[in-house]
C-alpha cells in the first residue's frame, strides 16, 4: 500500500463530524455536529471535519462549502485539514481489490425488485452472468455483531446480516457510503464516533466491515434524532430549511436538545466553553428520539 494509506498516528480521542454535502447544514446537523465536537472537547480531543460525497449524484461542492462556512460561524473549527471523500477514490478501489483478493465480495447484477422476489437471496446466476455494469457487494456474515453504545446500551445486531449483502461499489461506479466511512475512519485513526440515532442501522454492516478487514473499530455511540411534528427525521427530503450563520439563539436551542443550558452566555463562543463543561451523554441515556418542541419550529 502506498503512503497514502499510513494511519495517522495518535493515541488520544479523534472525533469528526461528517456531513453529506447533499443539502445545507440544517438544525438537525447542527445538533450532531454539536455532539461529536462537545463529546471531543471535553476529552481534550480532536475534532475533525470530513465531507462524505462519495454518491456524486446527491452532493455538490457548493453545499460543502455552504456547510463549511456554517460550522465556522459556530467556532467549530477542524482540527486538521478537510477530508473531501471523492478524493479518495483510488484509496477505496485498493481496500475492495484486497476484498476481491479474499473472496470476501461478489460481483452482483441484482436490483432492489429482484431481491424482493427472491425473499432478499441472491441466485446463482447473479455472479455467473455478470454484465459489464455490476455491483461489489461484501458476502453475507454468519456473526453476530454488538456495540457497547454509552448513551443506546448494548446493541446486539442478529438477523441483521444474515441476508444482507451490502453494496461496496455501485453499478455506476460510485463507492458506497458503508466503504468509504469504515476506510476513512480507520485510516484517520477515528477513535469515538457520536452521531444521529439513525445510523444506527449502519452499524452492523460497518462492524461486519471493521471484521474482514481486521481492523478494530472505534468507540461508537448514538445521540436522540431530533424529528419533526410528523415524527420524521429532519433531512433534505422533508426539506430542511438551512439554518442560519453566526446565530446565538439558534446555537442555544441545539444544546438545549443535548441537555445542556448555556442561556445566560452572550456569544457563541462563551455558549460553546460553558457547553463543553456541561456535556453528559448520560443524560441523553436511552433516548432515540427527540420530538422538536413547538418554539422551535421555525428552525426545521
Ligand atoms: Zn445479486
Amino acid at each position: 500500500m502506498s503512503n497514502s494509506h499510513v494511519k495517522t498516528d495518535t493515541k488520544h480521542y479523534r472525533g469528526r463530524f461528517a456531513p453529506s454535502p447533499t443539502g445545507p447544514l440544517h438544525f438537525g446537523s447542527l445538533v450532531s455536529a454539536l455532539a461529536s465536537y462537545l463529546d471531543a472537547k471535553k476529552q481534550q480531543g480532536s475534532w475533525i471535519i470530513r465531507i462524505e460525497d462519495v454518491d456524486g449524484t446527491r452532493c455538490k461542492p457548493s453545499f460543502s462549502e455552504q456547510i463549511i462556512d456554517t460550522l465556522t460561524s459556530y467556532q467549530l473549527h477542524s482540527d486538521e485539514p478537510v477530508r473531501t471523500q471523492s478524493q479518495h477514490s483510488e484509496t477505496y478501489e485498493e481496500y475492495l481489490s484486497e476484498l476481491k483478493r479474499q473472496k470476501l465480495v461478489f460481483p452482483c447484477n441484482c436490483t432492489r425488485q429482484s431481491l424482493t422476489q427472491f425473499n432478499g437471496n441472491h441466485p446463482s446466476e447473479c455472479s455467473s452472468t455478470v454484465e459489464a455494469s455490476h455491483s461489489w457487494r461484501l458476502k453475507a456474515s454468519p456473526n453476530i455483531y454488538q456495540c457497547r453504545d454509552k448513551i443506546q446500551g448494548l446493541l446486539t445486531f442478529t438477523d441483521d446480516l444474515k441476508n444482507n449483502c451490502p453494496v461496496l461499489k455501485r453499478k455506476d461506479g460510485y463507492f458506497s457510503y458503508q466503504l468509504a466511512v469504515v476506510v476513512d475512519d480507520h485510516l484517520q485513526n477515528i477513535s469515538h464516533l457520536v452521531r444521529g440515532a439513525d445510523l444506527i442501522e449502519t452499524t452492523a454492516q460497518q462492524l461486519h466491515l471493521y471484521d474482514v478487514l481486521g481492523w478494530t473499530p472505534p468507540d461508537i455511540c448514538h445521540i436522540p434524532l431530533i424529528i419533526n411534528p410528523s415524527g420524521d427525521k429532519i433531512s433534505k427530503q422533508n426539506h430542511a430549511k438551512a439554518i442560519e450563520n453566526a446565530h446565538l439563539p439558534t446555537l442555544l436551542r441545539a444544546l438545549h436538545y443535548l441537555q445542556i443550558n448555556a442561556d445566560n452566555a452572550s456569544s457563541i463562543i462563551e455558549a460553546l466553553t460553558q457547553a463543553i463543561n456541561m456535556w453528559n451523554p448520560n443524560k441523553l441515556k436511552d433516548i432515540k428520539y427527540l420530538p422538536i418542541e413547538s418554539q422551535d419550529r421555525h428552525l426545521i
